[in-house]
């Protein structure tokens, strides 16, 4: 078994709630959604087996917080991960999946070699794409089970019917103490969206306990 990889290196996590937390990177290749926004549209990789990712993996000899599995969406390749994750986890690495939120039954199938799931909810008015509510909620639920947040995209089009929406579904899962992290559209930074995001930051506030708007640090750095 083989996955299709389009990165691998170190950097510094460029967004959500660990943003400048130093990390080893696997960004695997292929995505199924096509939000608006995407900044990650990729058209080469390499082939790596599990033990071929490890090994290439291992030769980071830089301490790091993480192995984050990026995208791409890594859980396309649930198989593989499988397989990978146990050889990490064996050595004691801690892991953090950076996921579009949507595929519940691949996160199922990994989520007991994963420490950290760093979840989008795709807000329908951002992406420009399809609603996935239900798939967001069983997601969350399986999520729970282990540390998570949720990063929701905002930008000049997003409504703010579709963060009502959010909120619904991480309160029907009685899960208000899971931070919610607003990031605004690095493509449209502006005054204006600023403004949005830190009016909706006050609003989600009144339901959760932490929610804070961040931007992302890989960007305006000019990082990886
Ligand atoms: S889910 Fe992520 S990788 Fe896929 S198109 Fe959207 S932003 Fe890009």
């Amino acid at each position: 078994m083989k996955a299709k990889v389009a990165d691998i290196f170190f950097s510094l996590q460029g967004e959500g709630l660990y943003a400048g937390t130093p990390q080893v990177f696997v960004r695997f290749y292929g995505c199924k959604q096509a939000c608006r926004f995407c900044d990650t549209r990729l058209n080469a990789y390499d082939k790596y087996t599990p033990l071929e990712l490890y090994d290439r993996v291992k030769r980071f000899k830089v301490p790091y917080h993480s192995l984050c599995l990026t995208g791409g969406e890594p859980l396309q390749q649930h198989d593989f991960l499988k397989e990978f994750l146990r050889l990490v986890k064996y050595d004691g690495i801690a892991t953090y999946l950076e996921t579009n939120g949507i595929l519940a039954d691949e996160l199922a199938h990994i989520i007991e070699d994963i420490d950290i799931v760093a979840m989008d909810f795709k807000l329908p008015s951002s992406t420009g794409s399809l609603e996935y509510w239900q798939e967001h909620q069983k997601f969350l639920k399986i999520a729970l089970k282990k540390e998570v947040f949720v990063k929701v995209v905002i930008c000049q089009t997003t409504e703010r019917i579709d963060l009502e929406k959010a909120l619904k579904v991480i309160l029907k899962l009685r899960a208000k103490k899971v931070p919610l992290i607003l990031q605004p559209n690095f493509f449209e930074l502006n005054k204006d969206l600023l403004a949005k995001v830190r009016l909706w930051e006050k609003y989600c506030s009144r339901y959760l306990s932490c929610v804070k708007v961040i931007p992302q640090l890989h960007k305006m750095t000019g990082a990886k």
